[in-house]
This record gives C-alpha cells, structure tokens and sequence, in this order.
C-alpha cells in the first residue's frame, strides 16, 4: 500500500504543464501569464485631469478667497477624447472634463465646486469666478504615474483574474500568453448508473459521481464538461476515453477500480491506451486509485473509486493540486487548520482518513454516516477531519487536523 503522500508525490512529478497559448483578455481569464508584460506607453499616457473643472495656471489665482474671487475669461472647453491641441495662457482659465487631456500652459485643475460654474455663458465670452486657491499640479493625474514605458505591467506566473484583466486592457494589450484553464472530461462507469431526471429500475441508481466531479472540476478552475456515463464495457469506455483525449487535458473516470472484480473494466479498457497505475492507497475513504498517462499526447488520468465520497476526498487530494501544476503553479491544496474535537472519532488502524465534520470556529464536530456512499453526510459537511495512520481514536476535548471544503 502506497501512503497519501506518496501517491500525490507520483502524480505531481508526473505531471507536465501544458502548453502556454496567445489568448483574448476574456479567454485568458483564469489562466496564468507565461510572459512578463511591460507598459508600452506611459499610464497614464498623458496628463489630464481628475475632476470636472477649470484648467488654469496655479500662480494667477493664489490670492482667491470666497470673500476676494478671482475672475477669470474661459477661452476654450476640452472633454475627455478630445484630441486636439489645447493651450491656457496665464490669466485666463479652460474648461475641462474628468480624464481630458491637460491644455499645455495648465498646471492646476480648479473643481468646479469651487466656482460660480462659469456663470457668464458658454466660451468664448464667458467667465468663471474661483472661490479658492489651488497649489500646482492639483487635480491633475500626471503621465507615467501608475506605470511609466517599460514597466513590468505582470511578471510571467500571474493568474489572470478580472483585476489584472483590466489592467492589461488599460495598458493596451488585446491579448496574453497564457497557460490556459484545464480542460477536464468527466464520465462515470458502471452498468447500474441511470440519468438523473429519468426513473429508475429496482437495482439500479442514478450518477451522482461525475455531475460532482464536474463541478467540483468547474469550483477548481478547470474547464470541464461531463461526459456522463459508461457501461462497464471495456471495448465502449475505451472508445469513450479516446473520443475525449482529442478536447481534453485531463481526464476523470469513476468507478470501476475495485481491486479484483470481474466487472471492473477500467483497467482492461486502460492497458491498450497508456500506462496507468492501480494502486491501494492507505486511506478512508478512497483506497483504490489509479492514475497514468493515455494517448499520443500522454494525457494524464485519474481513474477514481465509485463510491461517491470516496470519489469526492480523492479528487480533493490528488486532482485539484494536480490541475494547478498543469498551469505550472503551485500545487492547490484544501486549506488546513487545527480544532477541537465535539466528540470522540475512530480511525482506521494504518490509513489516514477524512472523516466528514463541520467545523465551527475552534471546534470541530464528526458527522454520523461517515460510510463512503453517504452523499447526505458529505452535502451537509465543510470540513473533513484528517486522523494520522496510527492514530486509531481522537477523544473529544483533543485537537486535531482539519481540512477546509471549498
Ligand atoms: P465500483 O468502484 O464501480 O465498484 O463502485 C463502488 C460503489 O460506488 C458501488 O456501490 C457503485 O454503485 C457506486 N458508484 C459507482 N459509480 C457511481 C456513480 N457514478 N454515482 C453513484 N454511485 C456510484
Ligand atoms: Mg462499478
């Protein structure tokens, strides 16, 4: 038997990332930057002005008080997008719109609150009386101030959210190279697995496993799409496999995987596709797994047991670390913490288990129905409790390590 850590050892050294692509900013997003971007131009680009106002020459207006306002003739109006040329000479005042560009000659931007709002009619012929003084450079967002020509906009290893979307619009750049999200490809095998939605015959029962991989896929930040299921044919599930190796980075199967059963057809189906390795991992739930590699492009797979729980720990621990190292990030791993334990908990002799528990701040309570086919228990968890291999009872009142479900 091979240890939880060893087993996630093997996939993670296993596991190549997969090629970076160019991709529009929206694509891009969830992917991690495999370039540096530096600003090809200045931003902001040019000065301009951060409110709505009056652009004048600072010094002119230094003595303007509300009882001895400066008036002052507006010789021109520029808005934000205004491309043309726009100069104050002292003494007189320009309006001006928020993010328009500074008149050459301006070094201060007077709030409009701080005026009549230029009373006298529109320019030319209009006049504006300020109320109040400004220091130069008020109101003004100066060119380069956020990033200056030959910054670093995102240094390469950068995962792509909306924040970092919008900057590397604001700078310019309609698209990035990028390791994009995973494309995972999800089925359940098993002749006993009916549709949700449609009725079921007595002996059999309806796929839950690959509707919560899925997701749980999706929660992670994969691309995925499910497949649905398979019978528990060794010649369909391998045409089923090669089919979804063309539009997939990764593959999930459940099912299938127990040690010796006639029925469990994942491992014929396999060895005419690549190497993949079954193993028994020291765990509850989820002992047997198998992982490799199928396909020209050796895509990797997990083959997962079909108990729903087990199914579910196991992506946890050993899928969702791997979906990150296929962007060449760290390794994911569910947060951990310590809590005290509600109540006693038994362990299995030589596995570590995960034991379903909600957590309420310093305390954690095991749930009852800790068997690896009880989806009801696992729906109202949030944490699972880790119990060490040779630990084989937690008392209440005892600390103990606990993971965090997302
Ligand atoms: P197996 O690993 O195929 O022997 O399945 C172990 C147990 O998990 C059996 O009780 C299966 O019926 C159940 N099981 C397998 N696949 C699924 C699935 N996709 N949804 C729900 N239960 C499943
Ligand atoms: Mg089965």
């Amino acid at each position: 038997m091979k240890t939880v850590d060893e087993h996630l050892e093997a996939i993670l050294t296993a596991i190549e990332p997969i090629d970076s692509i160019e991709l529009g900013l929206l694509e891009a997003e969830g992917g991690v930057l495999t370039e540096d971007v530096t600003a090809s131009h200045p931003l902001p680009s040019f000065d301009n002005s951060a409110m709505d106002g009056y652009a004048v020459r600072a010094a002119y207006l230094s003595g303007a008080t509300a009882w001895h306002p400066v008036t002052l003739p507006v010789v021109g109006e520029v808005v934000a997008g205004d491309t043309g040329a726009y100069a104050v000479i002292p003494g007189t005042a320009v309006r001006i719109t928020t993010g328009a560009q500074l008149p050459t000659g301006a070094d201060a931007v007077i709030p409009v609150e701080w005026t009549d709002a230029g009373a006298g009619g529109r320019p030319p012929g209009a006049k504006v009386q300020v109320r109040r003084a400004a220091d130069a450079g008020h109101a003004i967002r100066h060119s380069g101030e956020d990033l200056q020509a030959g910054d670093q906009v995102l240094a390469a290893g950068t995962v792509v959210g909306p924040m970092q979307i919008g900057l590397l619009a604001a700078a310019g750049r309609g698209a990035v190279r990028v390791r994009p999200r995973p494309r995972v490809a999800v089925l359940s095998t098993g002749n006993e697995l009916a549709e949700p939605g449609s009725p079921v015959t007595m002996g059999r029962i309806w796929d839950s496993n690959s509707f919560m991989l899925t997701a749980a896929a999706r929660q992670a930040g994969a691309l995925a799409h499910r497949h649905g299921t398979v019978p528990d044919d060794a010649h369909e599930l391998m045409t089923t496999i090669e089919d979804e190796l063309a539009r997939a980075d990764v593959l999930i199967t459940s099912g299938g995987v127990s040690m010796g059963g006639v029925h469990d057809v994942v491992k014929d189906a396999l060895s005419g596709l690549g190497s993949v390795e079954f193993s028994k991992v020291a765990m509850q739930p989820g002992m047997p797994q198998g992982f490799g590699t199928v396909g020209d492009d050796r895509t990797p797979i997990f083959t997962l047991p079909g108990n729903p729980v087990s199914a579910y720990v196991s992506f946890q621990l050993f899928v969702r670390p791997a979906l990150s190292a296929l962007q060449g990030t760290d390794p994911q791993r569910l947060r951990t913490t310590r809590a005290v334990l509600t109540d006693p908990l038994p362990s299995p002799a030589g596995k570590r288990s995960f034991a379903r528990a909600v957590l309420n701040g310093g305390a954690v309570t095991p749930l009852a129905g800790q068997g690896s086919h009880r989806l009801a228990a696992l729906a109202r968890a949030n944490a699972l409790i880790v119990v060490p291999e040779q630990v084989e009872r937690l008392e209440a009142g005892e600390e103990a390590e606990v993971m965090c479900l997302p």
